[in-house]
């Protein structure tokens, strides 16, 4: 964040970006559920360049079962990027950026799930991200939800996310590596349409009051499109076509 390149034109004078959108698209953005047979749930999502599997399992049994909770079930997630997922090899040991990743992600799908359903159980995510290109949480995030979904897991609402920002002194819907790397912010949002609430809300860069304000306001806007779009994708796993 800040301005590292200093040559790149990140909204021209016609308000087009760095990649050919205007400053409230979204990238090209393909979910599909399902796919893996041995997980419970799963999903794939394409979101711009970034591309993303995830498996969901349980409601299962704890090991070790001190880690179990008798008043409820317990969600654990796991975010991890393959080595090859960006252009300078990643370690494969997890990263703190993972770990924090992880938990973040974990704490945006709680307020969704409803695990006190599912006592003394856990229910496990498994994110495998195959190729990064800026803002894999929210793609990670939206997977997740059409993967707990599709593993049948009783659930108030779907959590679709995606990140607003700001590049060139400007508001814009779903920050891409270039804006992330060189541009002003980046807010990554989780947001239950249904119960209009917001589950992941965080922020890298500076905004002026009324620029936060637009930046949720644009963000929330945003995730009910990724939100038509994991219906349809649970929709052409289950009734073969997607809604329309
Ligand atoms: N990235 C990278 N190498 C890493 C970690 C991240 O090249 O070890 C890139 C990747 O494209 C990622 C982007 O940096 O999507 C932005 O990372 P950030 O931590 O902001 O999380 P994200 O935007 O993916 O949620």
């Amino acid at each position: 964040m800040g301005g590292r390149d200093a040559t790149m034109v990140l909204l021209d004078e016609n308000g087009i970006r760095c990649d050919g959108r205007k400053v409230d698209e979204p990238r090209r953005i393909m979910i599909k559920a399902g796919g893996l047979k041995n997980a419970d749930g799963s999903a794939y999502i394409e979101f711009g360049d970034n591309k993303i599997l995830v498996g969901v399992f349980g409601p299962r049994d704890v090991h070790p079962k001190h880690m179990s909770n008798t008043d409820t079930g317990i969600l654990r997630v796991r975010y991890h990027m393959e080595p090859f997922s960006v252009g300078e090899r990643k370690n494969p040991a997890p990263s703190r950026r993972e770990i924090e990743i992880s938990k973040v992600i974990k704490e945006a799908l709680e307020p969704a799930v409803m695990l006190d359903k599912f006592p003394r159980t856990a229910v496990d995510v498994f994110i495998e991200v195959l190729q990064a290109d800026g803002g894999t949480r929210c793609a990670a995030l939206t997977a997740a939800s059409v993967a707990l979904a599709d593993a049948g897991i009783p659930m108030r609402d779907m959590v679709a996310a995606i990140a607003a920002g700001k590049v060139a002194d400007t508001v814009i819907l779903d920050v891409n590596n270039e804006e992330d790397q060189a541009g002003q912010a980046d807010m990554p949002i989780g947001y239950m349409p249904n119960l209009e609430k917001i589950t992941l809300l965080q922020l890298d860069g500076v905004l002026t009051p009324d620029e936060y304000k637009k930046c949720v306001q644009v963000g929330v806007d945003g995730c009910k499109i990724v939100y038509d779009l994991q219906k349809k994708a649970l929709q052409e796993k289950y009734f073969g076509d997607g809604g329309d």
